[in-house]
């Protein structure tokens, strides 16, 4: 059997919603855009909704609205994707990271402070896998040392902390639908905000700069009018991805609770177990199920991560690692990073692998891939 790691879950709703957009003609960012803003703000509860091509570029232009400057600092997790941590360097700022919990893999909030200097400008938590990270202390962190807090959501439709929707908590909150995550449109990403001059910048920015409504006033009759307010970028999306976005997003919970199934299913399966150390979400909130984490207790194993990673692979399942550690890489080392005092992220990029989970992902798959992890862990017992 072959078990793939990812597998998108597209029907026909995608399908046809595609194929009618084609036959109306109409391409680029349009009404689809603006009902998928919409749909989107309501669903999440958030003030506004601002519809980009990535989440990288919903995470530029929330620190371009907070007008990070350069030299300033901004905290991240040591294990996150490179993007958290790039969109700092467009304005050669800093990113400075901070050390992860072992049992969640989250940005640990009691590590925080000390990594705050009085260049600190802003915390981006990682809402690793789905889960939300402490949101009532790295908020009031942030409130206390007047930082803002930019939230990388990628992982995160839907998820919530203490009952309410990520997505209304900082000051902004980055969602993704690149292809493999929760809801996709292939490409693409969502602003969200309660900060209307920030929603109104973020607009003005994805297209260039260009601003329409200052002529609107003006003159109202000259539609093809418009004033470039500053240098913007290109990061609309088109109505395409948009009408695949509304699609998602109505079954974004029907799909959630096929991997919160699969979920359950591991580690029912996996408790127990003392090769594994199972992934743990802090009670009062609810993981997206992005991923599903497993950590090798390596202490009663004789296998590493990587080549229990290859085995699998062998047997013909896809695992992957989220993620490689920030200071792992040329770029960050470059910058002087190096994994020193950052002992759980070591600890976890060590022993950490994900599972496949995936909505439509059958019993049978859900069977084969229990029965060879726990097979490679009968096999390699200290
Ligand atoms: C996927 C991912 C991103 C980037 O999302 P894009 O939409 O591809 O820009 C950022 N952060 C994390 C943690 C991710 O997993």
């Amino acid at each position: 059997m072959n078990v793939p790691f990812h597998k998108p879950y597209i029907t026909e709703d995608e399908i046809t919603a595609v194929a009618d957009m084609m036959r109306a003609g109409w391409l680029t960012a349009g009404v689809r855009t603006a009902a998928f803003e919409d749909d989107f703000r309501r669903y999440v509860g958030c003030g506004h909704a601002v519809s980009l091509n990535s989440a990288t570029a919903a995470m530029h232009l929330a620190l371009a609205c907070m007008g990070l400057r350069e030299g300033d600092e901004v905290l991240v997790p040591a294990i996150t994707f490179t993007a958290t941590a790039e969109v700092t360097r467009y304005f050669n700022a800093r990113p400075v990271m901070v050390d992860i919990e072992r049992s969640t893999h989250l940005m640990d909030a009691n590590k925080i402070e000390e990594k705050i200097t009085d260049r600190t400008r802003a915390i981006m938590p990682v809402h690793y896998a789905g889960q939300p990270c402490d949101m009532e202390e790295i908020l009031a962190v942030a409130k206390h040392h007047g930082l803002r807090v930019i939230e990388d959501a990628a992982h995160c439709l839907p998820a919530w902390y203490r009952g309410k929707s990520i997505g209304t908590f900082g000051d902004a909150t980055c969602f993704s639908f690149y292809a493999t995550k929760t809801i996709t449109t292939g490409e693409g990403g969502m602003l969200c905000t309660d900060n209307a001059d920030w929603a109104k910048q973020a607009r003005v920015l994805r297209l260039h700069g260009i601003n329409r409504d200052a002529w609107q006033r003006l003159n109202s009759k000259s539609f093809w009018q418009y004033d470039v307010m500053e240098a913007g970028f290109k990061y609309n999306t088109t109505d395409i991805a948009s009408a695949i976005g509304i699609e998602q997003l109505k079954k974004a919970e029907e799909m959630w609770r096929m991997r919160k199934r699969i979920a359950e299913r591991y580690s029912g399966a996996f408790r127990g177990s003392e090769g594994l150390i199972l992934y743990t979400v802090k009670p009062d909130r609810e993981t997206s199920w992005y991923l599903y984490p497993v950590d090798l207790n390596l202490e009663a194993l004789s296998i590493t991560r990587d080549r229990f990673i290859e085995e699998m692979r062998d047997r013909g399942v896809g695992l992957s690692v989220h993620f490689i550690p920030l200071y792992e890489f040329t770029y960050y080392r470059k910058l002087g990073f190096t994994g020193e005092g950052y002992d759980n992220s070591r600890w976890v990029f060590e022993r950490t692998m994900s599972l496949p989970i995936f909505p439509g992902m059958t019993d049978a798959e859900i069977d084969y891939v229990i029965e060879n992890v726990l097979d490679i862990v009968k096999n390699n017992r200290r």
